[in-house]
């Protein structure tokens, strides 16, 4: 039986892994792109991987500031974020603060959320996040494509369709049942908008615990979905024609144990602070950069757009910088008082560089004690609405956009911090650059289908 309280330090922890029986820990990490990396080290190890780690050959680890020439990442476990794998009962996970030379490395996405939440609280705040992720179950098929797991997954409207969540009862059960021995108090799971996509739902706590779990999720789910033959994507948008996956991340910063987004005189009625709508002028300010970071693939632009044709009718993804009540076309949704819902990230983002990017752009906005004016009521997914008078700024429309955008950002520069070569901004627009031309070199059906014949 796993506690819910995770271990406070190393003493702690090797209780805990002794406790639990585990007998092999993943000691892990990710990199720039949210891969989750890791080694798998007995148990009995323990000791010494608490003190001097385990070391890595980060250009091998990829997107961690590194060539082949460069001397070990070394992986030291933070206790805190030990896990025993629910369906693994033998496998705990650490998630670990990389150093070179005995130095924290500043390309370590976790190391750059945790000093950005360091920054948060010089000033006595602490940002909380909940995150919902989403993601599909698939099958390979002999082509080299994918479809849909379940073949009778096919209906027009597939959202909330109890049957086929029924259908994936084994799945769906399976997910619960782990997250709720992780403790982290499973309330949902659902069919969501496209065939084949499933979400779960758990609770939020602060930001790096939430961007551990995320990585444990998915994880988790992958090995379930593997486990039963499936692979289970967080592609953004592995389906040209289904709404894409999103992982939308409800926000509050805290004063202690006082919830600084609640005001219960809100003037515009949302129930939310000054505080509140400065962070989220903060965050609409910033959008153009932070995309980078929260949509951060080629496939990511592809699921954005409130207007993208899909079977559905909806993509329930955002088009523009901006913000409303409870109204899920928008980037930012307020969906109750005292939190907000970014919309734009989606299923492939690395969530700690998406986290600290929405620190350090709403932290922007509250010292600013900006106003991101009033919400928007209007449907953007429906024509003729104020999206179509020009007066909103639409999201970028591809990575490279993004890339540029962030690389342009002072205040997203200085937050996600320097590294020995510049800033970290620099270096992931530079790897996003890379990454869009690599995909831009293709020569895709549709071009031969639109050109070939011209
Ligand atoms: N799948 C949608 C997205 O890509 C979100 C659907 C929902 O509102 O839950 O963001
Ligand atoms: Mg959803």
């Amino acid at each position: 039986m796993t506690t819910h309280t995770p271990p406070a330090n190393a003493e702690e922890l090797k209780r805990a892994v002794a406790r639990d029986g585990v007998e092999f820990l993943l000691v892990m990490f990710v990199n720039l792109r949210g891969k989750a990396c890791a080694k798998l080290a007995p148990a009995h190890t323990l000791d010494r991987l608490l003190t001097e780690g385990l070391g890595f050959a980060g250009n091998a680890a990829d997107g961690l500031g590194q060539t082949s020439a460069d001397p070990d990442v070394v992986a030291i476990p933070d206790p805190t974020s030990y896990v025993r794998v629910p369906i693994q009962e033998n496998l705990g996970i650490v998630q670990c603060d990389l150093y070179v030379r005995g130095e924290p490395w500043p390309y370590a996405p976790r190391g750059i959320l945790r000093r950005q939440l360091e920054r948060l609280a010089a000033q006595g705040l602490e940002l909380k996040a909940g995150a919902e992720p989403e993601y599909f179950l698939v099958r390979r098929t002999d082509d080299g494509g994918i479809r849909v797991a379940d073949e009778l997954d096919d209906a027009a409207s597939p959202c909330y369709d109890a049957h086929a969540a029924t259908r994936a009862l084994d799945h769906l059960t399976t997910i619960s049942r782990s997250v709720d021995a992780l403790g982290w108090g499973n309330y949902s799971n659902d069919h969501e908008d496209a065939n084949g996509q499933f979400e779960h739902n758990f609770g939020y706590a602060d930001a790096l615990r939430t961007a551990d779990r995320v990585v444990v999720f998915r994880h988790l789910v992958r090995l379930a979905a593997h486990r039963a033959g499936l692979i289970a994507t967080f592609m953004p948008k592995p389906f040209a024609d289904l709404t894409g996956s999103g992982l939308h991340l409800h926000l509050s910063v805290w004063e202690g144990h006082r919830p600084l987004f609640e005001a219960a005189d809100d003037p515009r009625g949302l129930g939310l602070s000054r505080q509140a709508y400065g962070f989220v002028a903060g965050v609409l300010d910033h959008a153009p950069g932070l995309m980078a970071l929260t949509c951060p693939t080629v496939n990511s632009y592809k699921r954005l757009g409130a207007r993208a044709g899909t079977l559905s009718g909806s993509s329930w993804a955002p088009g523009y910088a901006s913000y409303g009540g409870n109204n899920r076309t928008h980037m930012v949704r307020v969906p109750d008082t005292g939190r907000i819902e970014v919309r734009c990230v989606d299923s492939a983002a690395n969530p700690y560089l998406a986290l600290a990017g929405l620190a350090a752009a709403g932290a922007d906005g509250m010292a600013r004690d900006a106003d991101p004016g009033h919400p928007l009521d209007a449907d953007l997914e429906a024509t003729g609405t104020a999206a179509d008078t020009g007066s909103l700024r639409p999201l970028p429309p591809t990575l490279l956009h993004a890339a540029e955008a962030l690389a342009a950002d002072d205040v997203l520069r200085e937050g996600l911090g320097k590294t020995p070569d510049g800033y970290y901004t620099d270096y992931y627009a530079a790897e996003k650059r890379a990454e869009f031309d690599g995909y831009h070199r293709q020569v895709s059906d549709w071009e031969l289908r639109t050109y070939l014949q011209v």
